[in-house]
């Protein structure tokens, strides 16, 4: 009997995984399923710029994937049920979807259709956060998922020259957000509002650098303020002043989807599934969860926060410990920590934030074209580690355990 591990979600930490699995277990030994709506790995991180009409590079799943005996099913996820150990999958239709160069033969033929597995590996990203705030999901747009900052996109296009674009939210994708936008459409008025100050969580050289691009670019920032309520053509603050905008781009953070909250999972407050340092469900021991989908603590137990920088990471450490309880081998222990922050500010200027392990800001950050490139470079790496999800690793297939000699190894790995 094989074992099957079925994979939900090809983002950043589910396509590593799978990947990396393929590579430390034998294909006689296993199955990896890799469930995905999507017939291509979306690059998240670039979705600002897809959203201001730059194409990315198409990344078919099917081709990252060719050869490596990981089996690919393009579905929606609708449940996991973790007593029974299966998933429930849905066919999905996307009209519309010719962009793509794909066709609805490539998605599964059944309309629902159930997954058994032996081990889940969950990974099923974030989406938006509209925060409750009122307004923010009938009329703001977004950019966590591709088909948002397609909308966006087409949005944009419709703008006059002088039209107000607000974007909600001073972290990393507001930023990124705002200073893309405002490159791209040197003629639209584009304001960023900021809960606090603008890039308060940098070092006084990322700060000042952050200042220099926003106010070169026209930008209108807003400290210190809240939205409280989204309209079709303005944001209001908490003080009551109404700020035109005829689009509003909601970036105040991700949420987590809300099927890992209908199973019998054990999640940390905000949804996100509890993970021990192996990357396994704290509660059902079949189960790992990683990427934005799970909590785990970083150095000095802090939560690692909603990144690429902590989903691959989790990924090969998920990995390498299903692997090594499957075949009896000493559990490793990837080290998961920050080395810098890296934000584009558009596509001629960046900022590279140098960081603790624990990701607070140092005295040192790179900045200007440097830092663009420098920044370009991260992204096109991580992409390329989805296809090659053990570089500079040991890719030494093991043999699963078989029974018998299973409690042996067991307690090898254990130790
Ligand atoms: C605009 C933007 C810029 C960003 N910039 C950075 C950055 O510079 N650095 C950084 O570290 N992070 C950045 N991030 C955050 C980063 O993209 C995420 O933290 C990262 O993608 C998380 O990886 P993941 O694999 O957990 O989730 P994802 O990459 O979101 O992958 C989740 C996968 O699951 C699939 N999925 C979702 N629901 C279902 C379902 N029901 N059934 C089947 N499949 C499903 C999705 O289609 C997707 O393929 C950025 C995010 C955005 C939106």
């Amino acid at each position: 009997m094989q074992h099957r591990i079925v994979v939900l979600g090809a983002g950043y930490a589910g396509a590593v995984a799978a990947g990396r699995l393929a590579k430390r277990l034998h294909r006689e030994d296993v199955t990896i399923t890799l469930v995905n709506p999507e017939p291509d790995f979306v690059e998240r991180v670039r979705l600002h710029q897809l959203a201001t009409g730059q194409d990315l590079t198409p990344r078919p799943l099917r081709e990252m994937f060719a050869g490596t005996g990981v089996e690919l099913r393009l579905a929606e996820v609708t449940a996991v049920d973790v007593d029974r150990k299966a998933v429930t999958l849905t066919a999905v239709h996307r009209p519309g979807r010719e962009d793509l160069g794909h066709t609805d033969q490539e998605h599964i033929d059944l309309e629902h259709a159930d997954l058994e597995y032996d081990t889940l590996v969950y990974a099923l990203g974030s989406g938006w956060n509209d925060g409750g705030v009122p307004g923010v999901a009938e009329h703001a747009h977004e950019l966590a998922g591709r088909p948002g900052a397609l909308r966006l996109r087409d949005r944009l296009t419709t703008l006059d020259a002088g039209r107000p674009v607000v974007v909600v939210g001073g972290g990393l994708t507001g930023v990124e957000a705002a200073t893309e936008i405002a490159e791209a459409r040197p003629d639209l008025e584009v304001a960023l509002v900021v809960r606090g100050a603008l890039g308060d969580w940098l070092s006084d050289k990322g700060r000042a650098h952050l200042r220099k691009v926003v106010d070169g670019l026209g930008i209108t920032v807003h400290e210190h303020t809240t939205v409280t309520a989204v309209e079709a053509d303005r944001v209001t603050t908490a003080d009551g002043t109404a700020v035109p905008a005829e689009v509003t781009v909601w970036t105040t953070g991700f949420a987590v989807h809300p099927i890992a909250g209908a199973t019998a999972l054990e999640l940390t407050t905000g949804g996100r599934i509890a993970v021990d340092e192996t990357m396994r469900s704290v509660s059902h021991p079949d189960v790992y969860a990683i990427g934005d989908a799970a909590l785990a603590m970083g150095p000095g137990g802090k939560p690692l926060r909603m990144s690429c920088a902590s989903g691959v990471p989790m990924a090969w450490q998920a990995a390498d410990a299903v692997a090594a309880r499957l075949t009896g081998a000493k559990l490793p222990h990837v080290s998961i920590r920050y080395y810098q922050q890296c934000v584009s500010l558009g596509r001629r200027e960046g900022l590279i934030q140098f960081v603790t392990a624990d990701d607070q800001a140092v005295n040192r950050a790179l900045t200007g074209r440097l830092a663009a490139r420098y920044k370009e470079l991260i992204c096109k790496g991580a992409a390329w580690g989805v296809a090659n999800p053990t570089v500079g690793m040991p890719t030494r297939r093991r043999r699963v355990v078989r029974q018998g000699t299973e409690s042996r190894a067991r307690a090898r790995a254990a130790a």
